[in-house]
């Protein structure tokens, strides 16, 4: 394919890029995709959102049915794990949608190519893309090219991930075996989530924080509550630990772990998995030559349509930083596309929702209580339980909150924050009212089913103006 030339290159098949190409192709421009891994998706589909979901939800039902099913009126003789058939399942649920990924590129008549990419120089209005496979190496031409590379696990110094035992999120999507003893460093999204998965499948969990509080950026008040319910299903989250060092503990009795910990007993564990954010991937890609810029954490500076100072390149999703979201690069691929094609580019960052998929589930858009109090914008808040909803009583799924943050004077909705089931599905209409600019009564004003838990949502926006109804 040497000298073939595109309207658009893009890098990376994650949610970012492959979405990017398809918006590309809707709007007429001739497009290629390249990734260095066979299967489209991303560290999403591949490695990321959806196989962590498939294990979350594998590992919750196992749950009910040994803890919930009684008081239903189940009855169950013992509920074994076969974790070999849930890691299968978790696997088949991937290539289903890789290979849905890759016929949807095919559909839009995109090249998916397979290699690793670099930007080349520039012939005339064309920017060369060097493309290398296995031994050889392709030059491709495109008028523009997106860099969608994504992110990879950071790790901490004194810590040498072995792949093995000591790894990442990639490696606890796929233990052969349930670790007696799991140590989690860090209780963001992924020590949560997966740290949660663990625990449920019998492994005794604990999970080693540096900061005083979970969740950095989630509302304090949700984040807290969350703590207590997550320490009550048996995580040992420690919060305020240094860690300073884990290596693979080798002795005649057995192999395990050593965590090291600033002033406090060294920790043995049979793995560790390390979930302390994610590092952009920028190296390697010629983007230093091609005059783009990185900032000191080797993030893709862009302006406001993604366009980095080189002409004709531009970049999203994880690698120019922000909330590495899977539905954040996707908007970003595409308004940047839009922006490509002469069109107009928009993102509202304050309305892209965050969602931990633990259960109860905590999901959030907008500002939070501390962000308010900072800026010193005047709020009202109004907080509503899940426990006072007829819909959680016949589910059995009482735990949590919802409260929506309004501006005292105008009554728009600047925040609302879930925890509970399915705030992960409740948030939406949080994410359009923001969208929308709409207010608390607007909200209370717009009719919700009954009995549901969206009800949460209504009460908490007339609990902003004092007047709940059922509480
Ligand atoms: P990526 O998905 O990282 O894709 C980048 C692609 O670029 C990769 O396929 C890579 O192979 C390719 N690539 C990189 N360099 C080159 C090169 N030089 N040449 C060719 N190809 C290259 N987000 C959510 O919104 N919801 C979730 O539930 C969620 N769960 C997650 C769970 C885990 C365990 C992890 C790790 C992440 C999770 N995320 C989640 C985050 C989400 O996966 C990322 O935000 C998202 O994948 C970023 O998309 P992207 O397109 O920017 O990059
Ligand atoms: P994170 O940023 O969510 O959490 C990292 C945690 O590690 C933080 O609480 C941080 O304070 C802590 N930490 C940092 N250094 C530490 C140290 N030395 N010792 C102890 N703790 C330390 O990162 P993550 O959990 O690795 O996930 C990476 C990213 O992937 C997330 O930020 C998120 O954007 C994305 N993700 C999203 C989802 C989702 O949307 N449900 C799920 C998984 C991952």
């Amino acid at each position: 394919m040497t000298g073939t030339s595109h309207d658009l290159l893009v890098i990376g098949a994650g949610p970012g890029g492959y979405v990017a190409a398809i918006r590309a192709a809707q709007l007429g421009l001739r497009t290629a995709v390249v990734d260095e891994h066979p299967a489209a998706g991303g560290v999403c589909l591949r490695v990321g959102c959806i196989p962590s979901k498939a294990l979350l939800e594998s590992s919750q039902r196992l749950v009910a049915a040994r803890s919930e099913l009684a008081a239903h009126g189940g009855v169950a003789g013992e509920i074994g794990l076969d974790l070999a058939a849930m890691m299968k399942r978790k696997d088949r649920v991937v290539t289903t949608l890789t290979r849905g990924v890759s016929s949807l590129l095919k559909k839009n008549s995109i090249d998916h190519i397979q290699g690793r990419a670099r930007l080349g120089g520039v012939d005339g209005e064309l920017r060369e893309i060097v493309v290398t496979a296995g031994d050889g190496e392709q030059t491709l031409q495109a008028r523009n090219v997106i860099v969608a590379t994504g992110s990879r696990p950071a790790s901490l110094p004194g810590i040498e991930l072995d792949g093995g035992r000591i790894g990442t999120s990639t490696e606890a999507l796929a233990y052969g075996e349930v670790p007696e003893r799991l140590v989690v460093i860090g209780a963001g999204y992924i020590g949560l989530e997966l740290g949660a998965v663990w625990n449920r499948l019998g492994s005794k969990v604990t999970v080693l924080e540096y900061l005083d509080r979970i969740l950095p950026g989630a509302d304090a008040e949700i984040a807290t509550a969350a703590a207590k319910i997550f320490t009550r299903q048996g995580l040992d989250i420690r919060l305020g630990c240094r860690v300073l060092g884990a290596a693979v503990k080798d002795s005649k009795e057995a192999v395990g772990c050593v965590v090291e910990v600033e002033g406090q007993d060294p920790i043995e564990c049979d793995r560790v998995l390390v979930a302390v954010g994610r590092t952009p991937l920028s190296e390697g890609l010629g983007l230093e030559e091609a005059g783009v810029a990185m900032d000191e954490h080797g993030f893709i500076q862009v302006d406001e349509r993604f366009a980095t100072p080189a002409p004709g390149v531009f970049a999203i999703g994880d690698v120019i930083g922000g909330p590495q979201l899977a539905h954040k690069a996707e908007e970003e691929g595409m308004a940047c596309v839009d922006g490509i094609a002469g069109g107009y580019v928009h993102i509202d960052y304050d309305a892209i929702p965050g969602i931990v998929y633990t259960e109860p589930e905590v999901a959030s858009v907008g500002r939070t209580e501390e962000q308010l109090r900072e800026a010193g914008t005047p709020y009202r808040k109004g907080a509503f339980p899940f426990r006072a909803i007829g819909r959680a009583r016949a589910t059995g799924s009482l735990e949590g909150f919802v409260k929506i943050l309004a501006h005292a004077e105008t009554d728009a909705i600047l925040g609302v924050h879930i925890l509970g089931s399915h705030a992960g599905d409740l948030i939406a209409e949080a994410v359009a009212a923001i969208s929308f600019g709409a207010s608390a009564e607007d909200l209370f004003r717009t009719s919700h089913a009954h009995p549901t838990l969206a009800e949460a949502i209504k009460e908490a926006a007339l609990a902003v103006h004092g007047r709940a109804i059922h509480m």
